[in-house]
């Protein structure tokens, strides 16, 4: 064989191989009918889409955040949808006893659990950080300590169902980055504490999966506000990252990432430190 032809087939073997590994395995939707589901942070957002795919499947929902009108109007949109089910109660994760009073309401009301989706994020300003020590402690609990704390409480119904814990971070949970340290913090935080109960749950022989969705930049109101000015980036649909997330959890994957160059951000992270810090600050419109 001539070494192009050899070289058009290995490039097309490879590109065959690459394409199979990134189509991953097949969601079947069907399975999706009935389950019960609780999914924090879906007044808006995400997790707002997150409650619409599982309504249009049919699903028994309780979402959750602080804004009860706008969780009323989630609700009567998800039942429009579809949803066999669709509650709200409305909770505020600063304060620790929330996160277990959610908890039990979706159980009780949903007679069980299938899945959590851990999704919700409290307010953080976009800028140079200002030494904020309790804005830092205040931004663990809503984003860490409160998703620690509901999964715990869920890990009894979950056994018992072969369900599933989804944990939603980012990409700035892996990568450091200027503007935004405390919300990095709490997004390194949950990669580090879920990706090792993932070991000692598989371990134990637990029934229940956990999924850590990576997610990129993604078109919410709230992230579209913060990077305005500072970075110029095309984001991703909501719509689309609430699917890749729901599917995850379905599909009980270990870590997902999206868009899929978020992987190979994380890949090459370490090849060459010197080289990604300065991409990483040349990302940045800043003026000292
Ligand atoms: P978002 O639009 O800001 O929504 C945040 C949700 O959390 C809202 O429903 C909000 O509702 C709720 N919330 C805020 N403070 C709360 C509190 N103290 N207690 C309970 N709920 C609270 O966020 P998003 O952009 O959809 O992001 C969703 C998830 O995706 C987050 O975990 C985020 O880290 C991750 N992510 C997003 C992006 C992105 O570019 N958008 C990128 C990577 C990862 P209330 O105000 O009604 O409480």
């Amino acid at each position: 064989m001539k070494l192009p032809v050899k070289i058009v087939l290995f490039g097309t073997l490879s590109a065959a191989f690459i394409a199979y590994l990134w189509s991953g395995p097949s969601l079947n939707e069907e399975s999706l009918k009935g389950v019960k589901v609780l999914v924090t942070g879906a007044s808006t957002g995400i997790g707002e889409q997150v409650a619409y795919h599982y309504a249009r499947l049919g699903a028994q929902i309780v979402i959750t955040a602080r804004r009860e009108n706008a969780l009323k109007e989630v609700v009567k949109k998800c039942q429009d949808l579809g949803a066999q089910k669709a509650l709200y109660i409305s909770a505020d994760m600063g304060i620790p006893a929330d996160a277990d009073r959610v908890v039990e309401f979706a159980e009780q009301q949903l007679k069980g659990l299938d899945y959590i989706v851990l999704n919700h994020i409290g307010p953080s300003p976009y800028q140079m950080w200002d030494s904020d020590v309790d804005h830092v402690r205040w931004l663990m609990q809503v984003n860490f300590h409160s998703y620690v704390q509901m999964a715990v409480k869920a890990l009894p119904a979950l056994e018992k169902s072969k369900g599933s814990i989804v944990v939603v971070s980012s990409l700035l949970g892996k990568m450091c980055s200027p503007f935004a340290l405390p919300y990095i913090a709490t997004k390194f935080a949950l990669n580090g504490f879920f990706g090792s109960l993932q070991h000692e749950l598989v371990m134990k022989q637990s029934n229940v999966s956990i999924s850590i969705c990576i997610l990129g930049l993604i078109d919410t109101d709230s992230a579209m506000e913060k990077i305005k000015g500072y970075i110029d980036m095309t984001p991703y649909p909501a719509h689309e990252a609430a699917w890749q997330i729901i599917k995850a959890g379905a599909l009980r994957q270990s870590e997902i990432f999206y868009p899929w160059y978020t992987y190979y951000g994380v890949l090459f992270r370490d090849w060459f430190p010197h080289a990604r810090d300065l991409v990483i600050r040349s990302c940045y419109n800043y003026q000292p």
